[in-house]
């Protein structure tokens, strides 16, 4: 599909202001996959609005996955409770049988890959991403380009549900995905599952540029449609159109259709910044490599909903065991469409709640995930005796344009916060947020907080926000 006379492509790659791309790739879709992520499309627009025909397809996609995994996956041909009549059970005996099959999660993928893989998948197709993640080991995620396809019709449909609806054409850029990060694959490429439009993959790192500005004035030249990345990169992206609006070189930011937020949780205050400066909505999508899109944050601000049809999820307490609807506990996914890995019981690391409910009033009918929040809960001792938890951090700072933190409390109970502050932020100082931190941690806390401007520049994996030294009472 690619190649040098791709007139769109070498536009791209040539512009004055590009970076020098150091990956060649297409999408690796052929005709087969290609309907095969258009069949996903249809059935996605579909079954999301029809909670009574999505019951009955999941149903027989559950019974379909542990058919399959019992006869062609190592980690569960051993499995005695699978050794059942699966078509005989109906929909209340088939989910108790599911509550009852191993939890899986990242570790048993970075420790024992082939145990996990069905061993009668041909490999020819198999695409492996690298993985880094903020809390865990790096790891190796095995995936197909159907897979991979269709975050396309994913993206689509969540920008639908805000009235997002951007005209993807052969002859222009799709989607521009934004980094900032030390190191990173960039490429320029052709997504023929979004009408054959282009993507590029930039790092606005400016290490990877002839000027320092140029990134900025790239996505002005190929004008995407719609621009993903995390908040942070979209932070410093804002950044060096606030520096070209300075210097009189432009007027006014770039206007996308949206940005699509993914990897971190958004800030109110960084969301606030983003939807002003460019005058587009800011859509949040929860996605995990190993998972692809699970939600998108809700247009009425009732949480997420869950994105595609084809995943159920549970909610799992610390030990592991089931929760009902609304208790907070780890997210837990069935289900998806990479062959390479299907999700069983696939622990996300991620806590929140679940409400099944079909009444958004978003008008949208799927299940929500609220309090979505990574990672098991933390829990920090106030001077006056009270037990408060991240959230509640997270709800101060929520309010601050903060891009990455720590925030950590010592055996001795003193806290300690490092925050970098968005680019864009003038006005922020360390007393604005010890005075917000007080509210809750109470007037004789002893905090201390530094502003780093490069937290995270060196090794992001290590910025852990939440870490506590002071013993637990359950401990
Ligand atoms: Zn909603």
């Amino acid at each position: 599909m690619e190649n040098a006379e791709d007139q769109l492509l070498f536009s791209l790659k040539e512009n004055k202001y590009a970076p020098r791309f150091n990956y060649e790739a297409t999408d690796m879709l052929t005709g087969v996959f290609l309907a095969e992520v258009k069949a996903f499309e249809s059935s996605l627009k579909v079954l999301r609005k029809d909670t009574k025909e999505r019951k009955d397809f999941m149903l027989k996609k559950i019974r379909g996955l542990l058919n399959k995994a019992s006869k062609n996956i190592l980690e569960y041909m051993n499995l005695d409770i699978l050794k059942v009549d699966l078509a005989s059970l109906d929909e209340q005996a088939l989910f108790t049988l599911l509550e009852h099959v191993p939890l899986s999660k990242r570790e048993d993928l970075a420790q024992r890959p082939w145990r996990h893989v069905p061993v009668d998948m041909s490999l020819d197709n198999m695409i492996v991403y690298r993985t880094a993640g903020t809390t865990a080991e790096p790891m190796a995620v095995p995936s197909h380009p159907v897979a991979t396809g269709c975050y396309s019709p994913l993206l689509v449909e969540a920008m639908a549900a805000w009235n997002v609806e951007p005209n993807f054409s052969p002859g222009g850029v799709g989607i521009a995905l934004v980094g900032f990060q030390a190191k990173s694959v960039t490429v320029a490429a052709r997504l023929q599952a979004l009408n054959n439009s282009g993507f590029v993959k930039i790092n606005i790192m400016e290490s990877e540029w002839r000027d320092p500005l140029d990134p900025y004035r790239y996505i002005l030249d190929i004008n995407p449609s719609v621009l993903t990345g995390d908040p942070f990169s979209f932070s410093q992206l804002a950044h060096l159109g606030d520096l070209l609006i300075e210097n009189g070189e432009i007027e006014e930011h770039y206007c996308p259709a949206a940005l699509i937020t993914t990897a971190v949780a958004l800030k109110d205050a960084i969301r606030k910044h983003l939807v002003a400066k460019f005058r587009a909505p800011v859509i949040d999508l929860y996605s995990l490599t190993e998972t692809g899109p699970i939600a998108y944050g809700c247009k009425a601000k009732n949480g997420y909903h869950v994105l595609p049809h084809d995943i159920h999820l549970e909610v799992v307490d610390k030990e592991g065991h089931p929760l009902p609807e609304g208790e907070l506990g780890e997210i837990v996914i069935t289900g998806g469409r990479n062959p390479y890995f299907p999700l069983i019981r696939y622990r996300t690391g991620d806590w929140g709640r679940l409400d099944f409910s079909t009444t958004c009033e978003c008008g949208d009918k799927m299940p929500r995930i609220v309090d979505l929040e990574g990672r098991m809960p933390v829990l920090y001792h106030t001077p006056s005796g009270n037990w408060i938890n991240n959230r509640d951090i997270t709800a101060v700072l929520d309010r601050f344009p903060v891009t990455r933190f720590t925030f950590h409390q010592d055996s001795m109970g003193a806290f300690t916060l490092i925050a970098r502050l968005a680019p864009f932020d003038k006005s922020t100082e360390k007393q604005d947020l010890e005075l917000a931190l007080k509210k809750i941690l109470g007037e004789h806390a002893r905090i201390d907080i530094k502003l780093d401007p490069n937290l995270g520049d060196r090794d992001i994996g290590k910025v852990i926000p939440f870490t506590t030294d002071f013993p637990l009472f359950y401990d």
